[in-house]
């Protein structure tokens, strides 16, 4: 009889989410890009920046990934904020998504500080070169051949910018019998 417990993981990321008017206009930008694009947008409330994608972490590991924020906390990482100012497709994975050209030091510094006390702690994520991209919709048709081309997607009139002022820390999966986020953890940028 195979008596291994089969150890209790859950999927977690590190993310930033948009503040309430944000919210809103990244919404009606995924509308309008989905009506270009086809495919699904992003419920409004799952709307998102990644910082650091974990993956599956042992539940009895998650007060240790708590004190590594609480460590990247302490280092005192400066509040920013973040300016939405492209949309962008992956034709790879058929994802249309919002990003910047001017990324902000802050997120950076917060993206790096975290990786690196995570490193230290022993956590394995993937340390591919950080790409901030908010998806907004996925399965998308975009008129483009290559890779990564604006050309057909709406432009925007002016950024969507909002004060970054905490990271959080995200379980995702089923919830209310629906595939979803729920936060589990929360820390205050300085400043
Ligand atoms: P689904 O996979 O069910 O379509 P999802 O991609 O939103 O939904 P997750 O796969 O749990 O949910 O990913 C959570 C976040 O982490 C998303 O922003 C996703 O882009 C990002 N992410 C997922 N896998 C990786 C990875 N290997 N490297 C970097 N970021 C990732
Ligand atoms: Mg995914």
């Amino acid at each position: 009889m195979n008596t291994a417990v089969k150890e209790e993981t859950v999927r977690v990321f590190f993310a930033i989410w948009p503040d309430a008017a944000a919210q809103k206009q990244l919404i009606e930008l995924a509308e309008r890009l989905e009506a270009v694009c086809d495919g699904r947008k992003a419920r409004v409330e799952n709307i998102h920046l990644t910082l650091v994608f974990l993956g599956e972490v042992s539940v009895d590991r998650l007060d240790a990934l708590c004190q590594v924020a609480n460590k990247v906390r302490d280092g005192g990482v400066q509040a920013f904020d973040f300016a939405v100012e492209e949309v962008h497709y992956w034709k790879h994975n058929r994802i249309a998504y919002a990003g910047t050209t001017k990324v902000p030091q802050g997120l950076l510094d917060l993206a790096n500080a975290l990786q690196s006390a995570l490193f230290a702690a022993g956590f394995a994520f993937d340390r591919q070169a950080y790409v901030p991209h908010i998806t907004l919709v996925r399965k998308t048709r975009c008129p483009a051949p290559s890779i990564e081309l604006r050309t057909g997607l709406p432009e925007l009139a002016q950024p969507i910018v909002w004060p970054v002022r905490e990271w959080v820390l995200v379980k995702s999966g089923q919830a209310n019998g629906r595939s979803g986020y729920t936060p589990i953890g929360r820390w205050p940028l300085a400043g």
